[in-house]
């Protein structure tokens, strides 16, 4: 568990075997799995990974809770992971991922889109935080999503809100042509994890720098509402053209070549099987207006009146 880690690093600054061999051997800390330091994104993964399966079984241990804890994160925060993940009430993400507190550093928002808000959370988190893995959450049955399929009505300030959404429904719609509109739906929120990593990637230079110096991995993952496990994606199966076209393309996901997507996909075991294309269908679709939306919903100062 990454607290150790933390508490460890704040007590002895280098590395101390001794002292590490100690922490392994305390009962409520069993998957310690990196180094005193800083974990790495494979140990912050499996931290995740464990503590879903904890989860899913029902064997939380709830660890880190405590007033021992909040004594530990009221000096400081050292999160092991940025998540992107939706409002929906039923997938907190310290809870299906069984971590406790200062260990999640979390941005939610219907849909889990990746609008300017969001993305300049994210970088607070893997560029001030360091956590070095980013994950963007979606879960089955999502309302946001969902609610585009079936053409749903919105009002108020939800219509700028599921902008976000349209390129990776009409890209799993285009994807998949036969399905029913309810067949569709896993497929959009498939489609919809990789969109708004497409739209991190193609909008962030930080976080393209961070990927790209190894220090950060940003992986896509569909939380299951029903059974409580969470399925991973992988990368994003056009993350190296995301990453390797010219800045001056960027703020635009369609900077992305269908071939290259594929390509990409096909050298990357751990991606997705399903949505893939859709996925980076989505990117390429993604439309100028939906992503030039958010800055118009800052206030300029001295324009604050309504
Ligand atoms: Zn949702």
């Amino acid at each position: 568990m990454k607290p150790a880690y933390e508490e460890e690093r704040r007590k002895t600054p280098k590395r101390n075997p001794r002292h590490w061999l100690v922490l392994v051997g305390v009962a409520t800390l069993p998957a310690l799995g990196w180094a005193a330091d800083a974990p790495t994104a494979d140990q912050a993964l499996k931290e995740l990974q464990k503590g879903n399966a904890r989860f899913a079984r029902g064997k939380m241990l709830q660890l880190r809770r405590d007033q021992a804890r909040r004594e530990v994160t009221a000096k400081g925060q050292h999160p092991f992971v940025t998540v992107l993940t939706c409002s929906d009430s039923r997938l907190p993400p310290e809870i299906v991922f069984d971590q406790g507190l200062g260990d999640v550093f979390t941005v939610r928002v219907a849909g889990n889109v990746a609008d300017v808000d969001e993305i300049g959370t994210i970088e607070y988190g893997v560029g001030h935080l360091n956590t070095p893995l980013c994950v963007v959450l979606g879960h089955t049955g999502c309302g946001a999503v969902t609610a585009v399929v079936k053409g749903a009505e919105v009002h108020g300030h939800i219509p700028a809100l599921v902008d976000n959404v349209v390129p990776a429904v009409e890209a799993a719609r285009h994807q998949h042509p036969d399905l029913s509109v309810d067949q569709l739906i896993p497929a959009a929120i498939e489609a919809n994890v990789f969109q708004a990593i497409g739209d991190i990637l193609s909008r962030s230079e930080e976080v393209r720098h961070l990927v790209i110096s190894g220090k950060l991995r940003v992986l896509g993952a569909v939380y299951d509402i029903q059974t409580g496990r969470v399925r991973w994606l992988g990368v994003h199966p056009g993350q190296a053209a995301l990453l390797t076209s010219s800045p001056a393309s960027h703020g635009h996901a369609e900077a992305m070549p269908a071939v290259e997507a594929k390509h990409e996909a096909a050298g990357k075991p751990e991606a997705a099987e399903h949505g893939q294309a859709a996925q980076h269908e989505a990117a390429v679709h993604k439309e100028e207006p939906a992503k030039e939306k958010p800055p118009a919903k800052k206030a300029e100062p001295g324009h604050g009146g309504h």
